[in-house]
């Protein structure tokens, strides 16, 4: 009797341990979810590719207690690193952040069906990860699929060799790679609308309108922090004949290589546009009046010397007249909206005495003194 007492007071006890682990694993599972909610609420409510990415390595790492994420993307055309680099966000900053040029490589983990793969760390995946060898333990390697397409992978880590394992489940984690394969989709469809709304068909650089809403953000700052700003103004001398001449396809193709050619001349912080037809203006922060017009003469001289090649061998060479004004600090009481209206007034006006010159001339608007003498 005492006997059975104590089995079922033992069977009582067991049950009563189990119980406790089944309500710590469903509160475990209850803040699991939680985590995954709130991840997936940050997720859909950012439309920057930029800020996108870093929640997902970031956050992710942080909300789910992992060792290493990393996310690789495929960028067969390079538009991402553009697009990033436009942002200012240089992969070295994120090197959890990885393009590769195509898929293959990220295909040869997956089966067929692209499935998850929770496992153990081989060295294998070490690619896939930053500084995984002698860490990481076991991983999660999830593919981001649209419309039946690999596009990249979130890839998880942990120092620990049962966190990821064959057994577990992966629902969690398919839904989000799900939501994350859509916000990513989202955000780099929403930065190819707003490109296309900012930059010029043709020679890709920015167009007027978006230039003009810069400029009043530029003098606003370089007023503020009283930085020199200038601006040239440059346009293809007797760009009529190329088009009358050889056609407007031709005309088409100069256009596109001379914005290249005036590109290679600028930093990454200048900023070019296309302001018209055959004419680009430029803006350049914190540039004294005296390197802006070293760099227009620069430009100028490169393309009177340049050879643009035509079908059949032939050749063309064309000009380009450049004006070159700077911000006055004597116009200081005036709106940052007059400001840039006079800024980009000036240097057009250098320009048509430039063209009045006899053209292949750089001009200063302040002193309307020729710079250059033309290269014949
Ligand atoms: P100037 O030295 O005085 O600047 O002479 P120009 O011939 O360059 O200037 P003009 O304003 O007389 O002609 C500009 C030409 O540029 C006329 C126009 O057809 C051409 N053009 C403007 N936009 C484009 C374009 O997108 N493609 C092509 N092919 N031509 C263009
Ligand atoms: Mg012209
Ligand atoms: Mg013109």
């Amino acid at each position: 009797m005492k006997t059975e007492v104590e089995r079922l007071k033992s069977e009582k006890l067991n049950l009563k341990c189990q119980l406790k682990t089944l309500v710590q694993n469903a509160r475990l599972n209850e803040e699991k979810m939680q985590r995954f909610s709130e991840m997936e609420l940050l997720l859909i409510s950012t439309h920057s590719l930029r800020d996108l990415l870093q929640i997902i390595i970031t956050n992710y790492r942080n909300a789910f207690d992992l060792d290493r994420v990393s996310l690789i993307l495929i960028d067969p055309d390079y538009e991402l690193l553009r697009f990033l680099d436009e942002t200012g966000l240089q992969l070295d900053q994120l090197p959890e952040l990885k393009l590769f040029s195509d898929s293959t490589e990220l295909e040869r983990c997956f089966d067929k069906e692209l499935s998850p793969i929770l496992t153990t760390f081989e060295p294998k995946y070490s690619r896939l990860f930053v500084d995984a060898n002698n860490l990481l333990q076991s991983v999660a390697l999830i593919p981001l699929i649209r419309q039946g397409r690999l596009i990249g992978s979130l890839n998880l880590g942990s120092r620990e060799l049962d966190r990821f394992q064959e057994s577990s489940s992966t629902d969690f984690l398919q839904r989000l790679a799900a939501i994350i394969s859509i916000c990513f989709e989202n955000s780099l469809n929403i930065t190819r609308l707003e490109r296309m709304g900012m930059t010029d068909p043709l020679t890709c650089v920015y167009n007027r309108r978006f230039f003009e809403q810069r400029l009043v953000e530029i003098v606003s700052s370089s007023v503020r922090y009283t930085y020199e700003l200038s601006c040239m103004f440059l346009d293809v001398d007797h760009f009529k004949k190329v088009n009358d001449n050889l056609g407007h396809q031709v005309g088409d193709l100069v256009l596109q290589e001379v914005a290249g050619i005036i590109n290679e001349y600028l930093r990454g912080s200048d900023m070019m546009a296309r302001y018209g037809g055959e004419e680009f203006v430029v803006l350049l922060p914190q540039t004294p009046v005296n390197d802006a017009v070293a760099v227009a003469e620069r430009i100028r001289k490169n393309l009177a010397g340049h050879q643009f090649n035509l079908a059949e061998g032939k050749t063309l060479s064309i000009t380009l007249s450049i004006g070159v004004a700077s911000m006055c600090v004597g116009d200081m009481g005036k709106t940052a909206i007059d400001l840039g209206r006079d800024l980009v007034k000036r240097a057009d006006s250098a320009l048509l005495n430039a063209k009045s010159l006899g053209r292949n001339k750089v001009l200063l608007a302040e002193a309307i003194s020729e710079i250059s003498d033309p290269v014949l």
